[in-house]
């Protein structure tokens, strides 16, 4: 099969595609033919040698993927048959026509979703939701702060707030990506780059604050953050784009809020806790992305390119130009 690849870690000038051995399932994995895979920030540390995959991870790139059921390992069958369109959250593999993944990190496509939005679901869906339903505890009625709001993992929760009852605000840093997170249901955007986010949060909130922010920037924007964290809020960490460095009185202003940081890696989790993760999504959230309800969410796709054009793919990732999710085709 073919597969993205990178023989010395560095720019996307590296990447490759090239023929590598198909996948065998092994026991209670199921081979899916991928026909879209996506980006992810991941797959750019991965890329430059910084991010290792998880011990028995492929070391192809790619967390994610939609595509169909071609086979089973042993005590994998019964739940998904051949030719059933699946989507599917990886440790690794995705950008490459097979891979295999453990049965219980399946879900089902939404009917009538074309194979390159449901490759836009996996991995920015299923964090979000991880971060503010497991990890967050998000309540109806809250106010979320979601930093890189016109992101993959920022426009999933966005719309994910709204099913909550939560109320998202959003930092990004230009006028589209703030115009984009307010049509999917940001009730404020702020642009991080000329307006100080953290007064602007106060005054939204009457100066109370924000219940929750996620935030997967880190350093660069601590101080703005406990400046409108609520009292007893919860600043979930998911992610240091501006750095994991910080001097200055962290802790002590923590401490006056009463506040809590609750870090969240998804990829180097149990199978258990993604099997979990899954069923939750497939549940509360999957049966909303088919149109008809009183909320409908979409996967936001900036981009789609062909296979052998991936390092175009991670070039316009890594300037920060997409908004919403670069998805990959795979060659038929
Ligand atoms: P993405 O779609 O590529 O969007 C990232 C956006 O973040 C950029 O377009 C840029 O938008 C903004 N940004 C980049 N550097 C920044 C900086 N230094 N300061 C402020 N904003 C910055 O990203 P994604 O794939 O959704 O991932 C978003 C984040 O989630 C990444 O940090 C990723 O590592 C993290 N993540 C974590 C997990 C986990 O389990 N912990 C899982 C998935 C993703 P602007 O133009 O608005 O600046």
């Amino acid at each position: 099969m073919l597969a993205a690849y990178f023989d010395v870690p560095g720019g996307p000038e590296n990447l490759y595609v090239k023929e590598v051995t198909k996948p065998i399932p092994k026991e209670g994995e199921v081979l899916i033919r991928v026909e879209a895979s996506a980006l992810n920030r991941a797959d750019l540390l991965q890329r430059r040698g910084k991010y290792n995959p998880p011990p028995g991870a492929s070391d192809i790139i790619g967390l994610e993927a939609a595509g169909t059921v071609v086979g089973f390992g042993p005590g994998a069958d019964g739940r998904w048959k051949i030719g059933d369109h699946v989507m599917a959250l990886l440790s690794g593999g995705g950008n490459a026509q097979y891979v295999t993944v453990p049965v219980g990190h399946l879900m089902p496509a939404p009917p009538g979703m074309s194979a390159t939005d449901a490759a836009a679901v996996p991995e920015a869906w299923l964090t979000s939701f991880q971060l503010l339903h497991f990890v967050g505890k998000v309540q109806k009625g809250e106010t979320v702060l979601i930093h890189a709001g016109a992101s993959g993992v920022g426009t999933a929760a966005v719309q994910l707030c709204r099913l909550a009852g939560a109320i998202p605000i959003v930092t990004a840093g230009s006028a589209e990506k703030l115009e984009m997170a307010k049509k999917l249901g940001a009730a404020a955007g702020f642009n991080y780059r000329e307006e100080d986010f953290g007064t602007k949060c106060l005054e939204f909130t009457n100066n109370v604050g924000v219940d929750i922010i996620l935030d997967c920037i880190g350093a660069t924007h601590w101080e703005k953050n406990l400046q409108c964290l609520n009292m007893d809020g919860r600043w979930v960490l998911y992610g240091l784009m501006g750095s994991g460095e910080i001097n200055g009185d962290l802790l002590s202003k923590l401490l006056w809020k009463r506040g809590s940081i609750l870090g969240s890696l998804l990829r180097s989790r149990s199978s258990k806790y993604k099997t979990e993760l899954v069923k939750a999504f497939t549940d509360q959230a999957l049966p909303h992305f088919t149109p008809g309800g009183p909320i409908h969410l979409k996967p936001i796709v900036d981009s789609v390119y062909p296979l052998q054009k991936i390092s175009d793919a991670h070039q316009r990732m890594e300037e920060n130009k997409n908004t919403g999710k670069i998805i990959l085709q795979m060659p038929c």
